[in-house]
């Protein structure tokens, strides 16, 4: 069984959930399509922010125990503008809350607050239709990612995806010190699932063009694996394009916002965004690619 065969049948797997006749009904109601999947240009390069959603849909929203602003902390807002940065763009648009994408099928709904940094999610235990519901994006989500990525495989053999994501550095409170920038870089760049020497040149290059740009006059802190190795999306990549795919987990510390109040420093913002952007002449040309 190739790996593409073992994700079809996985994702099978994970959907045991039967149809039902709310279903229809539940999803008339829905807010708008659960991603975006938009491509303007034949690139190999791909961003991706499956966690920049927020929004619910109203039957999840009515069993919420938390509020948006605490939702907020915990999702990783401003990414989807950063994809900005590549032809082909993957973009979540619910909330890691109702089903996170970045987490493999049977754990895309939380349940317990263990799931979720030990917050209370639900008033009540959500019935199993609605979160059989909530995977059926999961599911939809992989499926239209596979084809996208399948497409970009059959044009150029390689591509690297730009997994964005951005992370809480200020658990302990806002006027607490912040966590211990020893082991919360300003960039983490997680490669933990990938075939490390067969990305080499891909994960040095991009590395090197981080740690050279600038922001605000000051270079960033780039390292690998420091406090993440990458989550399910940049590792279902790897699995299911063992030979072509590359995705970088880019975790941005929230340095460029208050992630207590959810406002952005818009200079810093748009810093991240050009730092970002200024890795893929890097990466085209190690993938031998020039369009
Ligand atoms: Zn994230």
């Amino acid at each position: 069984m190739d790996d593409h065969q073992r994700s079809a049948r996985e994702a099978a797997a994970s959907d045991r959930c039967a149809r039902t006749a709310n279903d229809s009904r539940e999803m008339r109601v829905d807010p708008g399509h659960p991603f975006l999947i938009e491509q303007i240009a034949d690139s190999p390069i791909v961003a991706a922010a499956v966690h920049d959603g927020a929004a619910l849909r109203p039957e999840v929203a009515e069993l919420m125990a938390l509020g948006e602003a605490e939702r907020r902390r915990e999702e990783d807002p401003f990414t989807a503008a950063w994809t900005r940065i590549a032809p082909t763009r993957l973009i979540g648009r619910r909330s890691r809350f109702e089903v996170d994408l970045n987490r493999p099928p049977d754990k895309a709904v939380f349940r317990a607050p263990e799931d979720a940094w030990g917050l209370h999610v639900w008033r009540s235990p959500p019935p199993a239709a609605l979160v059989c519901r909530s995977k059926r994006i999961h599911e939809a989500f992989y499926a239209a990612a596979f084809e996208t990525l399948r497409d970009i495989e059959r044009r150029w053999d390689r591509f690297v995806v730009l997994d964005l994501h951005s992370y809480n550095h200020r658990r302990a409170g806002p006027h607490e010190p912040p966590d211990d920038p020893l082991r919360n870089p300003e960039v983490n760049i997680g490669t933990g699932s990938m075939d490390r020497q067969r990305w080499a040149s891909i994960v040095e290059r991009c590395i090197a063009d981080l740690r050279a740009a600038e922001v605000l006059g000051r270079p960033l802190d780039v390292r690998e694996n420091v406090r993440f190795l990458g989550g399910y999306f940049s590792t279902w990549v790897h699995r299911t394009f063992p030979a072509s795919g590359c995705a970088l987990a880019i975790e941005v510390k929230k340095f460029f916002m208050d992630e207590w109040t959810g406002v952005p420093d818009a200079v810093q913002l748009e810093a991240v965004e050009r730092v970002l952007a200024s890795t893929v002449p890097g990466l085209l040309q190690e993938l031998g690619a020039f369009a």
